[in-house]
């Protein structure tokens, strides 16, 4: 029998490998076509007398699976759309049978009655590790890294992934790995007994093979009488202890808005009380309702099918060749230049650090180092890491280091002057074709580029903070930047393993504008007298991960103040609203500047106290009665602000790709990522709902809510961001 996908040999023992190994793709994904293949193999290895035993192993080097192809999914979610209109139930039917499709086939695996082991070279993930689960054993690379991610982008892993953990490690790590989303090592794998062996990759097919010969049984534990759970029956003295504390916890870490992780909790206590068979079906309805759920592929689209168009590319000039970028200048070794030294220096490209002295530059270059050594110091990166780090950065303060750099990154002080002196210095040597990028938060792009010879060469590369964490980068387009420049900012993000999102020169760019709705929208509620913990709390209910005050004080109080000053000098004093002036200028002066200052909107006591809302902010204002404030419209103010904003933005042409406002509100600033992001949450309300909630809101508390008239024009014809804008995307 021949496949596409795989291809089968059985040796003189009668042990089939199974190998998988897609033509043209460098990783394995699971695709319709590969599910096909797997069920006639399945029914091939079962035919076949002379077949005792089979070992599930991939051709790729380094990697098993990466799991489903989630383009897949985003095809069930479209038919499931088209069909639904036509007939609901039908449309429901056709999904609960798509969603148990992979189930069932590994549920072929385990009981088809002939010992199955796989071989994980490498990554594992999702369906692919739910495959390994069904098998009877599992053997594994010490470098192999396997995981259930399917939660973080708003489903679960329902092709048995969460019966089958929950039967072989206790219920409290079960829950966990899912519910995270969590890699594990092929270390803890084997230390919770999930792979038998862990050996080296030359070693591993006769190892499978060895389990195998040694008489592995083809019965699962679970499908054997008298089978008893990790953690005892559900309802036990064990089962009291952990359940109790599972819902309290589920809630704490995700306000129950995620659909894929209550389904999740679900599916295991469920699961737990039922056999085997009867609980892949509960998984199975549980799969088929999060499908259903406005998450699920609003997650997928942003968070999977989105974010990896744009890492690879989506916004870049097609005819440009991909440049190779060797050796990069980043001048001004603070707080961000050693960030971005870091992140290049690790993408294997050759640093030059520059900054005023050597001191400086040195200090920026211990920085970055000493960001791998906190790593080394865990256990998450080798002593070799270390020194190649430090080896490919070199601190310097002559501009001549410059010559032979492919792109130099300005980091200095955020002052027009000052950057003007270092763009013009740096011209004066850099190649005819390297290109300029500045990490200005605040400074337009297209003034800057006027001093520099070639202003096609200059753009902008935004950085966030702490630049080692933070997945985003906003590329920047002042008037004149050039494709050149835009590919190379473009190859650049990728090298560093980030994601760009490709902005129109304005003020604050995208995700700031944004992110300053959040603290204004904080600002106003404090004026009202809401009670700080309902702010802060409802910002968090509302998917947030930090609350705006608590970001307030790590973007630093006297901060946000310069800015409404720049602001208020180049829009005039009515753009800002006075009350939020006169806040922050109060707690500035009162030495109340954020977290650096140990004190802001919270106060930072010693460690191992916590940090807590400083109890002098509600006597600032007369307090509400807190059982008078409408928490739900709380959390509602806070999104449709934020959304309203990213709305603007593509209005004004600043973003022109909702995916890119989405994945951007998501990477950037951590906007709901249960919605999708801030045009996906629009978009699922529908236009038409969200201009009427806006127009409540604006009626209730100010013109900040005032729907635009796009969104109006919009809302008139049922039309969403994803079809109007469709063409640029
Ligand atoms: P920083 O003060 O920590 O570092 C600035 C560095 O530039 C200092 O080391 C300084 O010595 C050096 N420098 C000043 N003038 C110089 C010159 N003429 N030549 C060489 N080096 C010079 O500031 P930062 O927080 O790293 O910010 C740097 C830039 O990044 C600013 O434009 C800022 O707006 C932008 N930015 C900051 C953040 C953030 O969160 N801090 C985020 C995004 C962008």
């Amino acid at each position: 029998m021949t496949f596409t996908n795989f291809h089968m040999e059985t040796d003189a023992d009668g042990i089939a490998t199974l190998t998988w190994d897609m033509p043209d793709r460098s990783m394995n994904v699971f695709t319709q076509e590969v599910m096909d293949e797997i069920s006639q193999a399945l029914d091939a290895i079962v035919a076949d007398e002379a077949i005792k035993a089979v070992v599930f192993a991939s051709g790729k080097a380094g990697s098993f699976t990466g799991g489903a192809d989630l383009k897949m999914l985003s095809g069930m979610f479209a038919e499931f759309a088209a069909l639904k209109q036509q007939n609901h139930q039908q449309a429901v039917q056709s999904l609960f049978d798509n969603a148990g499709r992979m189930g069932a086939l590994w549920r072929r695996v385990e009981t088809c009655g002939k010992p199955f082991v796989a071989a994980i070279n490498g990554t594992c993930m999702g369906g692919g590790f739910e495959l390994a689960l069904a098998c009877h054993g599992r053997v594994a690379t010490p470098d192999a890294k396997m995981g259930l991610p399917e939660v973080k982008v708003g489903i679960f892993p329902g092709a048995g992934g969460t019966q089958r953990l929950s039967r072989m490690v206790d219920t409290q790590n079960a829950l966990q790995i899912l519910l995270k989303g969590e890699t594990l090592s092929a270390a803890k794998a084997q230390k919770l007994k999930l792979v038998d062996d862990v050996v080296a990759p030359e070693e591993l097919i006769t190892r499978a093979k060895a389990l195998l010969k040694a008489g592995l049984s083809p019965v699962k534990a679970w499908d054997e009488k008298g089978f008893r759970l990790p953690s005892g029956p559900v309802y036990s003295p064990a089962g009291a202890q952990v359940w109790p504390a599972v819902a309290s916890l589920y809630r704490k870490e995700t306000y129950d808005n995620y659909p894929g992780a209550r389904a999740i909790v679900k599916c295991v206590y469920e699961g737990l009380l039922l056999p085997i068979d009867a609980a892949l079906r509960v998984e199975q309805r549980y799969f088929t309702e999060v499908l259903q759920t406005p998450e699920a592929p609003a997650m997928v689209r942003s968070l999977f099918v989105s974010m990896q168009e744009l890492g690879k590319g989506a916004r870049r000039p097609a005819d440009i060749a991909p440049q190779k970028i060797r050796h990069v200048a980043v001048v001004g070794a603070g707080f961000m230049g050693a960030g971005i030294a870091y992140v290049a220096a690790k993408a294997g490209l050759k640093v030059t650090l520059l900054d005023r002295d050597l001191a400086a530059a040195e200090k920026g270059k211990a920085q970055a180092v000493g960001i791998v050594e906190a790593l080394a110091a865990k256990g998450r990166a080798k002593a070799e890491d270390v020194a190649a780090l430090a080896a490919a950065i070199s601190a310097e303060t002559d501009y001549a280091s410059l010559a032979t750099t492919d792109l130099v990154v300005e980091a200095v002080f955020e002052n027009k002057d000052v950057k003007a002196a270092v763009i013009e210095q740096a011209a004066a040597v850099m190649k005819a074709d390297a290109i300029f990028a500045s990490n200005t938060s605040t400074i337009p792009i297209t003034s800057l580029a006027k001093h520099f010879p070639d202003p096609q060469r200059f753009i902008g590369i935004h950085f966030f903070s702490p630049v080692d964490r933070m997945m985003l980068t906003e590329v920047i387009l002042g008037e004149d930047t050039g494709n050149l420049a835009l590919a190379v900012a473009l190859d650049f993000v990728r090298a560093i393993r980030k994601t760009p999102i490709v902005v129109n020169d304005t003020r604050g760019f995208y995700a700031n504008r944004c992110v300053l709705r959040y603290m204004s929208e904080a600002y106003n509620m404090l004026v009202e007298g809401v009670p700080p913990a309902m702010i802060e709390n409802a910002a968090k209910a509302a998917g947030m991960p930090v609350g705006p005050l608590a970001l307030n004080d790590e973007v630093a109080i006297d901060l946000s103040k310069k800015i409404m000053q720049a602001t208020m000098a180049d829009l005039g004093e009515k753009s800002v609203d006075s009350r939020h002036f006169q806040l922050v200028s109060d707690l500035v002066s009162a030495g109340r500047t954020g977290r650096k200052g140990g004190k802001g909107f919270y106060d930072y006591p010693e460690k191992p106290a916590r940090k807590h809302l400083w109890a002098g902010l509600k006597d600032l204002f007369p307090q509400q009665d807190p059982d008078k404030v409408d928490f739900k419209e709380l959390q509602q103010r806070f999104l449709v602000t934020m959304a309203l904003e990213a709305a603007r933005t593509m209005e004004e042409g600043v973003v022109t790709d909702p995916r890119e406002a989405d994945v951007g509100s998501i990477l950037g600033f951590g906007f709901a990522p249960y919605t999708g992001g801030t045009i996906s949450y629009i978009d699922t309300m529908g236009t038409a709902e969200f201009v009427a909630l806006c127009e409540k809101l604006a009626a209730r508390y100010g013109p900040q809510f005032k729907p635009t008239a796009l969104l109006r024009q919009m809302a008139a014809s049922d039309e969403t961001f994803y079809q109007r804008f469709a063409a640029a995307a």
